[in-house]
């Protein structure tokens, strides 16, 4: 694992919680690297894993359009750990179908009390390279989903550029048949992988969001047209555009003359606890933009 993994640290802001990039070297732990994946493992079978919430807001209206899963660990002797670093470790461990059940369990939780408290927006879960191999998986989530009385429209599959435009048949097959169900398919990170408009064409997708990359490197001339590029590309192809990683009112501003409705970042919001999120829900993200 490469020195640069990143720990978040926690800090308590005004009204929601922060994880800034306090960076702890993960050289300085090498020899607990082991220990570290006992706890994991542990922290999994313990359903210990926590969800956070990230909003992504409608900037015209500044109402949430839906609402992102993320997967957080907190470790009581190391803090809380970055999914950078133990999504791909619980991968390796085996563990991931286990990880990735529990936090589907905790978020459409979440969701069965907003939709009882009159809240309609779907909720995006992220789903693993690996998971999508699986037959059981699709057939679980599919039972998962019903089991709560939700509908598939109700929730956004996320998955990698990658992984979306692999040749693999039988991924794409069940990519397809999770489609055909009624989940939404959104393609996450758009920009880091291979994609051409014609394989793009092909897949059941339904919402890309663009990489935060390209979002950073708005303050210069070319970054603003490739992201025009993107955009009137994914419109053109009559796909719901995301863009991550807005941090600036000047990005959001920007952006909202591209035409970019639906938007995700720390301007707006962090991923926080479930009950920050229903107050987003109750009051918008009003004034923002
Ligand atoms: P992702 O799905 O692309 O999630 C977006 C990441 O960008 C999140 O990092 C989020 O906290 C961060 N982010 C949001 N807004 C901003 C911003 O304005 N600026 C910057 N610099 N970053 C922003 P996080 O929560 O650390 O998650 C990292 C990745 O771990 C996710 O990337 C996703 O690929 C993976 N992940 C998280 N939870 C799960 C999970 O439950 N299952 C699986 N399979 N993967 C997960
Ligand atoms: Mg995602
Ligand atoms: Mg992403
Ligand atoms: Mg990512």
């Amino acid at each position: 694992v490469a020195d640069s993994t990143m720990y978040h640290a926690k800090s308590m802001g005004r009204n929601n919680v922060q994880f800034y990039g306090d960076i702890v070297h993960l050289k300085s732990i090498g020899r607990e690297h082991m220990a570290i994946q006992t706890r994991l493992n542990h922290a999994v079978l313990g359903n210990e894993l926590q969800v956070f919430y990230q909003p992504i807001v409608n900037a015209r209206t500044g109402q949430v359009s839906s609402i992102e899963a993320l997967a957080r660990w907190h470790d009581d002797s190391v803090g809380w750990i970055t999914p950078q670093l133990f999504i791909p470790m619980a991968e390796k461990l085996g563990l991931i179908s286990e990880l990735s059940e529990q936090i589907t369990v905790q978020a459409l939780t979440k969701l069965r009390g907003w939709r009882d408290r009159g809240f309609m927006q779907p909720l995006a879960l992220n789903v693993s390279r690996n998971l999508l191999f699986s037959p059981r998986f699709v057939r679980n989530l599919i039972k998962t989903v019903e089991e709560f009385k939700l509908r598939p429209a109700d929730v956004i599959v996320e998955i990698t550029e990658s992984l979306a435009l692999t040749d693999q048949a039988r991924q794409s097959r069940h990519l397809k048949q999770l489609h055909e169900s009624g989940f939404k398919i959104a393609i996450d990170d758009f920009g880091t992988g291979y994609s051409s408009l014609s394989q793009l064409h092909d897949m059941p997708i339904d919402i890309l969001k663009v990489d935060l990359s390209f979002t950073a490197r708005l303050n210069n001339e070319s970054g603003r047209r490739i992201m025009q590029a993107i955009v009137q590309m994914s419109h053109a192809l009559g796909l719901d555009v995301v863009v991550e990683g807005v941090e600036t009112l000047e990005a959001a501003r920007f952006l909202q003359g591209l035409g970019v409705e639906l938007m995700q970042g720390f301007h707006f919001s962090e991923p926080v606890p479930a009950g920050v999120c229903e107050l987003y829900l109750q009051l918008g993200l009003d004034g923002k933009i």
